[in-house]
């Protein structure tokens, strides 16, 4: 059982705090997010998804990938409340979740929640997902409890 601490309203990190270095393997999802598309790795011969995404199938083998969309919804897997901004000390409260993806079985993305107050996140929370425009013309994928 978790003590009653009173956080208050879980928020996103300051925008001008994040940035995106997508690899060949990740621009695809990056690409997609700037769509407010939602996708995963998901192998082209045995359908295994995986995140973050690989050149490899650790399954089959297989190099082939597909990028399916996603419905945006997911389970709360794990997470953590951090009341400190990292880029300055100051008190600053956000969550960064561990979602189980729907339709992409065994896909895990690490991100956010927004839109409660932090101590109302919890583990077996369903979450949508949202997005937010950050530096550089890229999108951050967030999620806000469903
Ligand atoms: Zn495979």
């Amino acid at each position: 059982m978790r003590e009653a601490i009173k956080y208050g309203p879980a928020k996103l990190l300051p925008g001008e705090q994040l940035h995106i270095a997508a690899s060949v393997d990740t621009e695809p999802f990056w690409q997609a997010a700037k769509e407010h598309r939602l996708t995963a790795c998901q192998c082209g011969n045995c359908g295994h998804f995986r995140m973050p995404p690989t050149p490899v199938c650790p399954e089959c083998s297989s190099f082939e990938r597909n990028w399916p969309t996603l419905p945006g919804t997911g389970t709360v897997f794990s997470f953590a409340i951090c009341n400190r901004n990292p880029a300055n000390g100051e008190p600053y409260v956000y969550v960064p979740v561990v979602v189980d993806l729907d339709g992409a079985p065994g896909a895990r993305l690490i991100s956010n929640v927004t839109g409660c107050n932090a101590e109302d996140v919890e583990i077996g929370m369903k979450v949508t997902i949202e997005w937010t425009p950050i530096n550089d013309g890229w999108v951050l994928p967030n999620f806000r409890k469903a």
